[in-house]
């Protein structure tokens, strides 16, 4: 199996059988995330243990690309700190706007069946959805919303998300 077909295997399977997707009781953060420019639509849950992440779901709407991503990242981030996960969503979005080294997507593990959306600028907006609603949940907004639309003129392109 060719490395593209098996992160697009991986993204299927994601999208198939979406990880921690349920909504959560007692939660400490809600967040909704919308990303209007493909439809997609999440509602992540967090609940923390002082500065872990004990517990996080969600639940949504939307393409492949942005329930695989959602998926992936509730895995990958319930039992971290803040800290390594905020450092995750950064060598995340890295990762989506193709700004990381092939050194540096080896640590990337399973993530780097996402890499490929660098490519596509609207895609990078799937993609980050469900990790700005984390990062947003972080922040400690205790119930909000997030958009990957920004107020005001489109960013130029290649500027990515
Ligand atoms: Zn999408």
């Amino acid at each position: 199996m060719s490395t593209e077909a098996l992160y697009q295997e991986i993204i299927l399977e994601h999208n198939r059988k979406p990880k921690n997707f349920r909504e959560m009781e007692n939660a400490d953060r809600r967040i909704e995330g919308r990303n209007p420019l493909c439809g997609d639509s999440l509602t992540l849950w967090v609940k923390m243990d002082g500065d872990a992440i004990a517990d996080v779901s969600f639940k949504g709407q939307g393409c492949a690309i942005s329930k695989a991503s959602a998926s992936l990242m509730t895995t990958l981030v319930k039992g971290k700190s803040r800290a390594d996960a905020e450092a995750l969503f950064e060598r995340f979005h890295k990762l989506v706007l193709g700004e990381l080294s092939a050194d540096e997507q080896k640590t990337m593990g399973s993530l780097r069946a996402l890499g490929g959306v660098s490519k596509f600028p609207l895609r990078v907006k799937c993609a980050s959805l469900a990790w700005h609603a984390l990062h947003s949940a972080l922040e400690g907004a205790a119930d909000s919303e997030v958009s990957t639309e920004r107020e005001g003129p489109e960013p130029p392109p290649g500027e990515g998300a």
